[in-house]
């Protein structure tokens, strides 16, 4: 998974490391930021819902061809 973060429109609300803190967490402006490691999303499914939770659109989640974290997903 490839994961954007809009760091021109993100106001910092924090909705995404509440929603995926595995993930995002807040630099110290406390503007969103990946976690390191974390720049493929992990396989968490938290990705997309903290994309939703984001109240101005900043996050995008892109799968990416090798989407291999998910192993039994037939
Ligand atoms: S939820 Fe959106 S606006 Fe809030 S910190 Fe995360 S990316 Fe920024």
């Amino acid at each position: 998974m490839r994961i954007g973060i809009d760091k021109d429109i993100c106001i910092g609300a924090g909705q995404c490391a509440l929603t995926a803190p595995d993930v995002f967490t807040q630099d110290d402006d406390g503007y969103s930021t990946l976690r390191p490691g974390r720049e493929d999303g992990g396989g968490s499914p938290l990705v997309r819902e903290a994309a939703r939770a984001c109240p101005v659109g900043a996050i995008t989640a892109e799968e990416t061809e090798d989407a291999g974290a998910l192993p039994d997903a037939r």
